[in-house]
């Protein structure tokens, strides 16, 4: 490759990391959340309760917050998923898409040197 295309090349890399960057600052500022929801039904434990039949006797469908690292159910959210958490989560998940697409760029970045 010549000379003045690997430095085209690095500049538009440098400008794409730049503008990750930028927007990672920016999401930086919202409530963060690393995981997802998930539901589940549940026994409640009294003692002649409906639910100690099983299936479409037992409660909910509950919500509950799984997060990183081992994504256990690690909050209870009740009935509804508040917004705040559906929110946090879209966060977190740009988050991520945006650190992989850096990783990305700086690894060709890393290439383009070695050129
Ligand atoms: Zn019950």
């Amino acid at each position: 490759m010549a000379v003045n295309k690997i430095d085209s090349l690095r500049i538009d890399i440098l400008n794409a990391i730049n503008e990750i960057e930028n927007r990672l600052e920016l999401l930086g500022r919202n409530d963060t959340i690393f995981g997802f929801v998930s539901s589940k039904y549940i026994k409640c434990g009294k003692i002649n309760c409906k639910c100690e039949r099983g299936g479409q006797y037992m409660h909910g469908p509950y919500y509950y917050l799984r997060m990183e690292p081992e994504y256990r159910y690690s909050r209870y959210l009740g009935k509804k998923i508040p917004s705040a958490i559906t929110e946090g989560i879209d966060v977190g998940k740009r988050i991520k898409n945006l650190s992989v697409k850096k990783k990305k760029l700086l690894e060709a970045l890393e290439k383009l040197e070695n050129i």
